[in-house]
């Protein structure tokens, strides 16, 4: 590829949204292009490290065990009708209708689809183990879609999904793809730690997080500076805290007009909606018991119709998933607790409870300085153990003090049990000629967050430091002066070389000053940089520079290959 052909507008300037290191450099490198809010077009730069990272994951996919497949993107409503996700998955599901009026998402994951195509087909427990997986957009409404790929609404994904005959089974097929993922974050050259993570409302079972460490993530993990321990912020065991002192106050019943929504419940409370309040279980208007939490300091990401979770009406696991993400809210030290058919609100400061506030079972009302203890009757459900881990503390595993570092979740795994193949009928005959439901895994990468991680970690005040694995081009060939012929000849017979050596080369041949190419080479971060310029042509010195260690090589025509490989 010559560079005088190639389609790649770098700036000098960052567009005034882009917040983050990956999202300025991709830009300013000429990688992507917004084309809505959460929306990018991947230039060609951008679909070249995309199309790397694609078939790392995809050999590692392969060699596991995975065949790869296409499903379609657009998923009809009656599949997550009868895995009960079509109400739970909320606002972040992108829906639409066909000309008849048939309900359609555009898919944000795929455990519906998979289930009813294995559940045609797979009939015998010889049929398995059986992984499959794609590498697809998918799409999903994010509240705050920002950071360019690091959260857009519409991402590539791969998604793998197992199937087995039996827990043993899942859990080696688990094993198997933790070690793919290993393989995958290693192979493209990022620091990572597989995080113990919350699997959240996907099912029981275990799962970790691919958490690649840069401190713009979005993700706190506490890591062990001695063994391999790591845990996200949610997961890491925590220490049970003594039981808050007898509250004094006495409950009080206000009136609070229009809290029916996060907003106005943190005005309530005259708190910062992505400070203080962390969780959130309140009734609409329709008379759903909604859940919200927000997580960290960021604002509420996931907001979650809890009576449409497995299609359960049932308020118990309401109480249940709220202590669940109170659990998952950084700083929360208190006990939170839920009673029947109130609307509930956490303030996430309570190291004592006088900010407690709870609904009062009436529209509008809610009561303020709650102690759960004294206040809810015995169904209630209270929480006293909750503490997040922090700096310093021992490592659950060995006791070696831990330390808090930030992450970008990069992949997933869970282990997803019999949740899906239950609920949708998906079975098969055991040995024994029983038929038995499937037990299945699921595993995500982000591909284009990767890709973003991947810059966030590696870059310094001139731009995008490439790991070599996932660079666009290994090696660019510089003509430094590409008007005289005699310079451009020269350097086309370098790149001719690298290509035969097979490297990944970009020959920049431009007609451009060389101050303009060498500050586009270290923009875009090219991993190493061969400069063709008098010095090459007459006295034969080719300079070679890393991009990396900024170190710059002299090298003969005769050997500077050796260097560049
Ligand atoms: P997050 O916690 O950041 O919202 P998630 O846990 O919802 O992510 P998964 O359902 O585990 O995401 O999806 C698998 C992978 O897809 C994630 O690990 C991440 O790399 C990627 N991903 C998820 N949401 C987005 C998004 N909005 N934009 C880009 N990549 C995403
Ligand atoms: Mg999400
Ligand atoms: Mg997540
Ligand atoms: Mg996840």
């Amino acid at each position: 590829m010559r560079a005088s052909n190639l389609y790649a507008p770098t700036l000098r300037n960052t567009p005034a949204e882009a917040e983050i290191a990956s999202h300025q450099l991709m830009y300013r490198a000429g990688m992507i292009r917004k084309t809505a809010g959460g929306m990018y077009t991947f230039l060609p730069l951008a679909w070249r490290t995309i199309r790397k990272i694609e078939q790392i994951i995809r050999e590692e996919m392969d060699a596991a065990g995975g065949q790869e497949i296409m499903m379609p993107i657009l998923q009809p409503a009656e599949f997550w009708q009868e895995s009960g996700r079509w109400g739970a998955y909320g606002d972040e599901m992108m829906r639409i209708k066909d000309r008849h009026g048939r309900d359609f998402c555009l898919g944000p994951t795929h455990e519906e689809m998979i289930t009813a195509l294995v559940r045609d087909e797979v009939r015998s427990y010889k049929e398995l183990p059986l992984m499959l997986y794609q590498i697809q957009d998918k799409f999903r409404d994010e509240r705050r879609p920002r950071f360019g790929l690091m959260r857009s609404r519409e991402f590539i994904m791969k998604d793998l999904y197992s199937f087995d005959k039996d827990v043993e089974g899942m859990n080696e097929s688990y094993k198997k793809m933790y070690d793919a993922y290993t393989n995958i974050f290693t192979r493209m050259g990022l620091e990572f730690r597989p995080v113990e993570a919350d699997n959240g409302a996907i099912g029981g079972g275990h799962s970790h997080e691919f958490t690649v460490l840069a401190d713009a993530g979005e993700s706190n993990i506490a890591v062990c500076t001695k063994c391999d321990y790591a845990a996200s912020d949610e997961k890491a065991e925590l220490k049970p805290v003594e039981a808050p002192a007898e509250d004094e106050l006495p409950l009080e019943k206000v009136s609070t007009p229009g809290t029916n929504t996060i907003e106005a419940l943190c005005d309530f409370l005259k708190v910062p909606a992505d400070k203080t309040i962390k969780a959130v279980a309140y009734q609409t208007d329709k008379d759903e018991l909604v859940l919200a939490f927000i997580r960290g300091d960021h604002d509420v990401n996931e907001v979650k119709v809890i009576n449409q979770i497995e299609g359960a009406l049932d308020l118990r696991m309401a109480e249940e998933e709220a202590i669940r993400a109170a659990g998952g809210c950084p700083g929360f030290m208190g006990p939170i607790g839920i009673k029947k058919d109130t609307h509930v609100l956490v303030d996430a400061t309570v190291m004592n409870m006088h900010n407690a506030v709870t609904g009062a079972n009436e529209v509008d009302v809610h009561y303020k300085n709650v102690n759960p203890q004294r206040d809810f009757d015995k169904d209630a459900i209270i929480v006293t153990d909750l503490r997040m881990v922090k700096e310093g503390d021992p490592c659950p595993h060995c006791g070696a003090p831990l330390k808090m570092t930030r992450g970008i979740e990069a992949g997933q795994v869970f282990t997803l049990g019999t949740k899906y193949s239950k609920a949708m009928g998906a079975t098969f005959l055991d040995e024994n000629g029983k038929e038995q439901p499937l037990v299945m895994g699921c595993y995500g990468i982000g591909v284009g967050r990767t890709m973003a991680a991947a810059i966030e970690q590696n870059n310094d005040d001139q731009g995008i430091v490439w790991p070599r694995a996932i660079a666009p081009f290994e090696v660019v060939v510089v003509a430094v002066n590409a008007k005289k012929e005699e310079q451009l000849t020269y350097a086309e017979g370098i790149y001719d070389e690298c290509r035969k050596a097979g490297l990944d080369v970009l020959l920049d041949d431009r007609k451009e000053r060389a101050g303009v190419k060498f500050k586009d080479c270290d923009l875009i971060g090219y991993p190493v940089r061969v400069t063709i310029g008098p010095k090459a042509v007459d006295e034969d010195i080719i300079e070679v520079k890393v991009r990396k260690t900024g170190e710059v090589y002299n090298f003969t025509r005769a050997d500077y290959l050796e260097k560049v490989q």
